[in-house]
């Protein structure tokens, strides 16, 4: 192998890198794209029939119950602040969403 040929493979491999860190950058754009694709499709949607969810504030405690199936759905973190109401506190809660 002369060395002009290496030269021309290296050449070669450096724009095959270039070309492939380009389509990876691309990738990553997509996949990020999809990622807040998927988040605003479901935002505030019943993970379960798919119908919008209705939030209500009741003590800093964010409570969303299905316009639909009438599921409940908390946040992160809030099963605990829930688990922590006094029984008549728990009560008051689940009134607001009695028929
Ligand atoms: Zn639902």
């Amino acid at each position: 192998m002369n060395p002009s040929e290496s030269e021309t493979e290296y050449i070669a491999r450096m724009e095959f890198e270039k070309k492939q860190k380009v389509e990876r950058e691309k990738h990553k754009a997509l996949a990020e794209e999809e990622k807040q694709k998927l988040k605003e499709f479901h935002f505030m949607r019943c993970p379960k029939c798919g119908m919008e969810l209705i939030e209500i504030d009741y003590k800093g405690i964010k409570v969303d119950e299905c316009s639909e199936c009438e599921g409940l759905w908390l946040d992160a973190g809030e099963f605990e602040s829930v688990s922590k109401l006094e029984k008549s506190g728990l009560d008051k809660l689940f009134s607001v969403f009695k028929k």
